[in-house]
């Protein structure tokens, strides 16, 4: 029998082209779907290409629909684990980052003194890149078409 996961949650970033920015597609994401979402990343503005950070929650297969369905609408989907990079040769856990990470994607492991990441809690904010001394994150943002 196929288990049904619940509180599947994933991490996306959304491009829109300018003709899908002003319908209501995220939105729908929830009528249709039954998927909560939160945004944590927007720029978006009428009549422009636009992009959101979305945290998604529900079934694992409703969420798989409602990719589907932003697919069609034209919107570009891209998993948050594919923008945000770090190299692990140049970190040296500081921790540094893990204060200003709002997910807590970075954290302390105070057993070693390592900074853990952890690519799927990461809502590609960017605080990270600015605040590593050594480089170690990179957000890439440029859009993947897919
Ligand atoms: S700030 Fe940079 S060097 Fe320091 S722990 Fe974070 S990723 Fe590593
Ligand atoms: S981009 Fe960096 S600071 Fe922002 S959520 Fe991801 S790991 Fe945390």
């Amino acid at each position: 029998m196929k288990e049904v996961v619940k509180g599947f949650r994933k991490i996306v970033y959304l491009s829109f082209p300018p003709e899908s920015s002003g319908r209501p597609v995220v939105c729908n994401l929830t009528r249709l779907f039954d998927l909560s979402f939160n945004i944590l990343k927007a720029d978006i503005s009428p009549r422009h290409e636009g992009s959101l950070t979305l945290e998604m929650t529900g079934l694992e297969e409703d969420f798989h629909k409602g990719i589907g369905y932003l697919k069609e609408n034209g919107v570009r989907i891209t998993p948050v684990a594919h923008k945000i990079f770090r190299n692990e040769e140049s970190c040296i856990h500081c921790g540094l980052c893990t204060a200003m990470c709002p997910t807590d994607a970075l954290t302390l492991e105070p057993s070693n003194r390592t900074v853990i990441f952890d690519v799927d809690k990461c809502s590609a904010c960017g605080m990270c890149t600015r605040v590593c001394p050594v480089k170690a994150m990179t957000l890439d943002l440029e859009d993947d078409r897919q």
